[in-house]
């Protein structure tokens, strides 16, 4: 029996890796891509002890080579689906009590595990089945990873470790009990990182979970099953399931031991669950937690004291890394007539340098987006900016599917602060500017307020301190990140809790303590050690 009072090592971010051209660790990666490349995987349903291949499947291509097959996946029945369930409650009797310092040392090794032996698969899945560059699945799959598993190991200590006070001859404690039941957590295409995170993160404190990944990440996410198995994690604690995604969620809300929601993916979808789950609640056994991070319209707003080339830098990162398919990527720009010369000019100099094209190909910037329901999305929306009076494309515009989904980085300028794509997201590569006069740049940060439905990352760019604090002040609302003369992606683990308020989610902060707190029931305990044994009180005399 292990007696001794544990501490979790304090967390440091996992460093990116450069991958300059040619170097060892660049071919570690392109080696794994090649090897998967060649193959077809065949990815089960997990359900405890099972790994379950079913006979109808559904394949998977990388989205920049869309005829080339390289894996297909288990669609499940009603019938797994309840097996799933049934098969995370019965190893919840284990895992619930199991010491919390074996809990985090399955993801503390799975963190290590990705950041040694499996960097170069798990990057090299996500290059493929996600269609990211090589940075960019670095900076997600790899290192965003592998800071989740160890800041939410060190902020599960933190959380236990707070403790109420005790008065004389009394001992109070709060006991972090998981929720009753299990979790369901739904997981959107666009991150690993985040995959991962929300079924580990109420495992984590002790939870069960099914876990349903995007029909567009189930390539990665087979490859995250694989790393927490190896990890330790005991079969059943998360059951993954693949397949339609209405039968499967519709079957586990319906579950009177659904418990929680741990949800990332389009408002659209959360507002639907989170009706279905308003339907349900006579039905549950407790108050289902909710937790959702959805959509985004985020904005960078310019003063006319800022730097020209740091504008036009966050822009592109912003912009255009990762195809526009960040929830934070930046989509609206509101730029001041004065500097819109030489913004325009050095937009146009250096987005002629962007290249596209398949993620082995490491001089490209850019890859392709994630299927053709997008492509064609953002096709119409190009074609429809390119016919309407109130808008104009000033950069891209052009589109090909003929072997990917590539859209080139497009600049449109809005005539009005409220032109359709300023306020709706469209998740491409596409920024609209609008250009305000410098005169009017308070009724602008209006603009920025109220042009959207969302408040999930924004920007601003200026230099004199008193201005700085009244634009945070005024934009205070309108977004959950919020940064000033930086671009508005990229958000830490440990650094900056990622979330965002209105219709962009529940704000709950996926890398910080407060999301764990969502999957915790406390318990009070009041223990007294010398019990009354009078019921009269001094002062009845
Ligand atoms: P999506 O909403 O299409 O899918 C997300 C998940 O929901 C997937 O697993 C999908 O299969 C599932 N789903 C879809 N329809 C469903 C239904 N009817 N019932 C149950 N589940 C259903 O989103 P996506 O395309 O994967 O991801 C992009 C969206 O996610 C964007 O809106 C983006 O802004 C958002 N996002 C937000 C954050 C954030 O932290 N705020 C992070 C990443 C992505």
């Amino acid at each position: 029996m292990n007696h001794s009072i544990s501490k979790i090592p304090e967390p440091i971010n996992e460093p990116i890796k450069s991958y300059k051209p040619n170097s060892e660790e660049v071919k570690e990666v392109f080696e794994a891509y090649d090897r998967l490349n060649e193959k077809i995987v065949n990815i089960p349903i997990r359900i405890n002890e099972k790994q379950i291949y079913t006979e109808q499947t559904k394949t998977i291509s990388p989205p920049h080579d869309h005829q080339h097959i390289i894996g297909k996946y288990a669609i499940a029945s009603s019938e797994i689906v309840q097996k799933a369930i049934e098969g995370c409650l019965e190893a919840k009797e284990q895992w619930s009590v199991l010491p919390w310092e074996h809990r985090a040392a399955v993801f503390m090794k799975a963190a290590t595990l990705i950041s040694g032996p499996y960097r170069a698969k798990i990057n090299a899945a996500t290059m493929l089945g996600q269609s990211k560059n090589l940075f960019q699945a670095e900076i997600d799959s790899a290192c965003e990873l592998i800071d989740f598993f160890n800041f939410n190991a060190y902020f599960l200590e933190q959380i236990y470790k707070n403790q109420p006070k005790s008065s004389s001859g009394v001992w109070n404690t709060l006991e972090y009990r998981p929720l009753e039941g299990f979790v369901y957590a739904i997981t959107p295409f666009n991150f690993t990182a985040i995959a991962g995170n929300l079924p580990a993160a109420a495992v984590l404190m002790g939870n069960v979970c099914v876990w349903k990944p995007s029909d567009s990440q189930v390539y990665s996410a087979n490859v995250i099953m694989e790393i927490l198995e190896e990890a330790g994690l005991p079969k059943g604690v998360i059951n993954m399931v693949t397949g339609d995604a209405e039968l499967i969620t519709n079957q586990i809300l319906s579950h009177p031991e659904f418990s929680g929601l741990h949800f990332t993916g389009s408002t659209h979808v959360f507002k639907n669950l989170w009706a279905k789950i308003g339907e349900r609640i006579f039905q549950y056994k407790s108050y289902p937690r909710i937790v959702g991070e959805t959509g985004g319209k985020d904005y960078v707003w310019v003063h006319n004291s800022a730097s020209v080339d740091e504008v036009v830098a966050a822009l592109i990162r912003g912009a255009f890394e990762y195809q526009g398919q960040k929830c934070s990527a930046a989509s609206r720009a509101y730029l001041p007539k004065s500097q819109w010369e030489g913004i325009k000019k050095q937009l146009e100099i250096e987005i002629a340098t962007i290249r596209i094209g398949s993620p082995r190909d490491q001089s490209n910037f850019m890859n392709a987006v994630i299927h053709q329901k997008a492509f064609n999305k953002l096709k119409d929306t190009i074609e429809r900016v390119k016919e309407s009076d109130d808008a104009t494309i000033l950069i891209g515009g052009t589109y090909d599917d003929t072997t990917g989904y590539f859209i080139s980085p497009t600049v449109i300028l809005a005539k009005s602060p409220d032109f359709i794509t300023m306020r709706e997201e469209l998740f491409g590569p596409v920024l609209t500017i609008y250009i305000y006069d410098d005169s009017q740049w308070r009724e602008s940060l209006e603009w920025v307020k109220s042009a959207s439905e969302y408040a999930l990352t924004g920007a601003i760019f200026a230099k004199d301190r008193v201005l700085i604090n009244e634009i945070s002040a005024i934009l205070s609302d309108s977004a959950g990140n919020f940064y000033i003369n930086d671009k508005p992606t990229g958000a830490v683990v440990g650094q900056q809790p990622f979330g965002g308020g209105r219709a962009s989610g529940t704000n709950d902060k996926a890398g910080s303590m407060y999301n764990l707190l969502r999957w915790v029931s406390p318990r009070t305990v009041k223990e007294n050690f010398n019990p009354p044994s009078d019921y009269r009180y001094p002062f009845l005399g």
